[in-house]
């Protein structure tokens, strides 16, 4: 992607009510626009890490056998109803009326799923089912204030599972458990699986995967030695003491950041929208039913609360809009050429090509925060400047050296 055409520039300052870094950076390197409180475009460098995000999720989702599909976000009165979550959920729910009928916007997808099931299951012999996709979720949330973290329209991947018993429900409710830290990992996060109450969808505990950051909004007691972490409603312990499930390391206290739910939400739903299946001896059943959300853009939001310094933003390498940064000076002779040889190597590079200073050029690399930055220059010849986004050394190298590190 050459830079000159890149929509949109870069900015120099942050927009005045930006209180929150993920705001002040995403918007300066032109990732996110803000329409309103709460409501974001995805500019292109923003989608690109969304989407890649998003793939990282569809991989681990589908290892678990999980079917992509995409529901509905307007949704009829009616079906809320019979959970009694339209009265429930007025708080947080968009509810509407339209020439005399009322409809609502999805703030999670239970109750379509949950219609689905009863249009199409019958016996034990269609069941386990594992559905999710990524869409659009609209939440009145009273404080959007944190950015991209808390959006009142935003981007969730939700998946759902039924199943005939409850033990069948637990064994994938554990098997989600790890494709969530297998994601979380993949990206990059240093996170705890902590216990926490259900909120609007049930009396059980769930499941939150917390991100340790200081521009988080929760807080977690975490053991600085093993991966136990609880949420701070329910511990009843306090920071220094020793950690309850190793034994060994102390505990100690963090903000962090919810990027990850998961809710086993028993019968529930089943008996009150009667979703049965037939057993074997023909009895009449209630479907067991789960179901576990990650918010991408979140996500995004996250890491640049925990990936940054002064100069702007640190991707990770696995979710980074870009693998290369190649820097053009001017009198350099050879870009055109390097950007046409890493691009068929099929490594994705944006090639600074503008008509600006190379302070400005440097400046933008740093805002933008992609992993590596090649320079080619007149004074750098044949070779190449590398230098990783977390390092300042710098190191000369030839395109084939460059190649193969970024192969390897
Ligand atoms: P919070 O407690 O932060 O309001 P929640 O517990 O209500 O979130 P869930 O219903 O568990 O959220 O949603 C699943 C996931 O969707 C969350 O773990 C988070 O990653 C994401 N998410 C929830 N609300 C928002 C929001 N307003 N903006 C962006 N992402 C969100
Ligand atoms: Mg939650």
């Amino acid at each position: 992607m050459r830079q000159s055409v890149l929509f949109p520039k870069t900015r120099k300052d942050a927009p005045k009510d930006a209180e929150s870094i993920n705001h002040q950076l995403l918007v300066r390197g032109g990732f996110i626009d803000q329409l309103m409180s709460g409501s974001w475009t995805l500019m292109p460098l923003g989608f690109r890490v969304v989407t890649k995000i998003n793939q990282i999720i569809r991989e681990e989702m589908n290892a678990i056998g999980g079917q992509e599909m995409l529901m509905p976000v307007l949704h009829p009165k009616s079906i809320w109803e019979e959970t009694g979550r339209w009265e429930k959920a007025k708080e947080i729910m968009y509810q509407f009326k339209m020439k005399d009928k009322e409809y609502g916007l999805a703030f999670t997808h239970e109750e379509v799923v949950m219609d689905l099931l009863r249009k199409n299951i019958k016996s034990y012999q269609d069941l386990p089912i594992y559905v999710y996709h990524f869409s659009t979720k609209f939440r009145d949330e009273a404080r959007a204030r944190s950015g991209i973290l808390r959006g009142r329209e935003f981007m969730m991947k939700d998946l759902y599972s039924a199943h005939v018993s409850e033990s069948d429900l637990m064994d994938y409710y554990n098997k989600v458990k790890d494709a969530y830290s297998k994601i979380f990992k993949r990206i990059g996060f240093d996170f705890r699986v902590t216990e926490a109450s259900g909120g609007v969808f049930t009396d059980k505990h769930t499941h939150e995967f917390q991100v340790m950051a200081d521009g988080g909004e929760d807080f977690i007691y975490y053991c600085d030695n093993c991966d136990w972490g609880e949420n701070k409603e329910i511990f009843a312990g306090k920071e220094g003491e020793k950690c309850p499930k190793c034994k060994n390391g102390k505990v100690k206290g963090a903000k962090s950041i919810e990027v990850g739910n998961i809710f086993p939400l028993g019968t529930w739903f089943a008996e009150r929208m009667r979703v049965y299946y037939a057993d074997d001896k023909g009895l009449k059943k209630p479907v067991w039913f789960g179901s576990y959300g990650i918010g991408p853009t979140r996500v995004m939001g996250t890491l640049v609360e925990v990936g940054h310094d002064e100069k702007g933003i640190i991707w990770p390498k696995a979710v980074a809009p870009y693998e290369v940064h190649l820097v053009e000076l001017s009198g350099a002779k050879n870009a055109k050429k390097i950007y046409e040889e890493l691009t068929q190597k099929g490594i994705e590079v944006l090639w600074d090509d503008r008509e600006v200073g190379a302070g400005e050029k440097f400046a933008d690399a740093d805002l933008i925060g992609i992993p590596s930055r090649l320079v080619v220059s007149e004074r750098n010849g044949d070779k190449i400047e590398w230098k990783e986004r977390t390092s300042e050394k710098t190191e000369l190298l030839s395109l084939d050296e460059i190649i193969s590190k970024l192969e390897s």
